[in-house]
């Protein structure tokens, strides 16, 4: 006769094992979060009520508190009242807090009152990271993700949707005004219940007029005529994903590429990655200490100065120049097709005549050479396809070497982007995935920065698992 696996009775005495300890095994990853926090000098990093106060009722220790948050988001418990509960019945919670089980209104003011201090100490991981071996620091790749923000498309506003909106609400007034006249004109007094439901509504039409106008002063007192209701920091986003975009935040991350650590993150309201890319690779390079470091990134960072920039402080950036030939776009060889020749300083077009320079003007704040060859061009049998005008001109900025250099380095090893895209793109699938189909938990750029750190150390502990183990881990952190 058939049997089952024989389960425990529940009303033994020693239904549970005896000891918190026995059910957290030698390699369970709460073990580094344990002693990650245990080594960190908690008021040197700014943590708030370190010391316990000798009055009132005693507080829950920061570090605990660290922990609490750290297991979170490392198992996607990222909501207070999530900890909370886990708090009271997890047993690896219970082991990591020492059966300490705060409140949710408690843990979410933890979070609040020490954001930076938060940021800060996910930061200090990526050091451990490095005593590890498992920063390279040669090369990082760089990219952005736009994260939802706790702000609908619908508390959003621009001008044009404020436009859009008010339209729409002025065309539903006129339209019940209409309908009212005709059911005033048709009824007998006293008013019918049709006409008390016009009346109604065009009331509350008119509130929401009165709504969007105020929205439209907001609007224009905010420096990126951009107003958010719900998160005032949170800026409507373009998304390849969604033609929507998002309504939130621009979440950078550079990742090292060696074993995929990312060295540092910051989040900013800003939509694009054009201005991003000084700042994330200086960061990179002082967090992991490189002299000279490769920078990987895509076209969205594409910007002459900022790449410039980098190449001055010892960052050799890769970053591929976008498809945007206005020439090209009107039917016309790109620009792409003419050679500068450095030497002579002059270009060489593609039926092999060579354009001068003849003047130079500042655009936009650029020193900006034009370069061209009128004789040439007038005789040429290829005009047709080169230029609408009597000659073909090029524009050249005065730093335009570094953006040449780049080109040739990307020539050079054509498969950096696809380095870079195995090396950052998987971390931001990964939170995202974590996320779900939820958005950030906080409001305020401070607040979602201190998510996103958190985020990004649970990324990094979850790497630092897999490639080193625990016990490894365990003992680059106690030394
Ligand atoms: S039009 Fe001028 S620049 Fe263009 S291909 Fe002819 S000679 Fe060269």
């Amino acid at each position: 006769m058939g049997r089952f696996v024989e389960a425990a009775d529940r009303h033994q005495a020693s239904f549970l094992l005896a000891f918190l300890e026995d059910y957290v095994d030698a390699d369970n990853p709460v073990r580094i979060i344990d002693a990650f926090v245990d080594e960190l000098d908690l008021a040197e990093l700014g943590f708030a009520r370190v010391q316990p106060a000798s009055t009132g009722r005693p507080g829950y220790p920061p570090g605990t508190m660290l922990k609490l948050y750290v297991y979170g988001y490392l198992h996607q418990l990222t909501s207070s009242r999530k900890l909370e509960r886990e708090a009271g019945r997890n047993i690896e919670l219970m082991w990591l807090t020492g059966k300490l089980a705060p409140d949710f209104k408690t843990i979410a003011d933890f979070r609040h009152d020490n954001a930076s201090a938060i940021q800060i100490a996910c930061r200090r991981f990526v050091a451990i990271c490095r005593a590890l071996g498992l920063v390279g620091g040669g090369m990082v790749a760089i990219d952005g993700s736009r994260l939802r923000a706790v702000n609908t498309h619908e508390k959003n506003y621009t001008k044009g949707k404020l436009a859009r909106r008010k339209a729409h609400v002025e065309e539903s007034i006129a339209r019940y005004l209409a309908e009212l006249e005709e059911a005033d004109s048709a009824e007998t007094r006293p008013a019918t219940p049709r006409i008390h439901h016009l009346t109604e509504r065009l009331a509350s039409l008119r509130g929401r007029l009165r709504e969007l106008e105020e929205i439209g002063q907001q609007l224009q007192a905010a420096p990126d005529e951009q107003v958010s209701l719900t998160d005032p920091d949170a800026r409507a986003m373009a998304t390849g994903s969604d033609h929507r975009g998002v309504v939130g935040y621009n979440v950078q991350a550079a990742v090292d590429t060696k074993h995929h650590i990312v060295v540092t993150t910051t989040v900013t309201n800003r939509g694009h990655d054009r201005s991003h890319l000084l700042e994330m690779a200086t960061a990179a390079q002082a967090e992991i200490g490189a002299a000279e470091m490769i920078v990987l990134a895509d076209r969205g960072y594409y910007e002459g100065e900022q790449i410039r920039a980098c190449a001055e402080a010892g960052i050799i950036p890769m970053v591929p120049k976008p498809n945007t030939s206005p020439a090209q776009a009107r039917g016309f060889w790109s620009k792409a097709m003419f050679v500068h020749e450095p030497e002579t300083d002059t270009y060489r077009c593609p039926v092999g005549a060579q354009l001068q320079k003849r003047f130079a003007r500042v655009e936009g704040g650029k020193l900006i050479s034009v370069y061209f060859n009128q004789k040439a061009c007038g005789a040429c049998a290829s005009r047709a396809l080169c230029t609408a005008g009597k000659e073909k001109r090029i524009r050249r900025w005065e730093h335009e070497a570094v953006l040449d250099a780049m080109e040739r380095r990307l020539q050079a090893t054509p498969e950096a982007m696809a380095v870079r895209r195995c090396t950052v793109e998987h971390v931001f699938g990964t939170i995202k995935g974590w996320m779900g189909a939820t958005h950030f938990r906080t409001r305020g750029l401070k607040n979602v920065s201190t998510e996103a750190s958190l985020a990004i150390l649970a990324y990094n502990i979850k790497r630092v698992v897999a490639v080193a183990g625990v016990a490894s881990t365990l003992k680059a952190i106690t030394g």
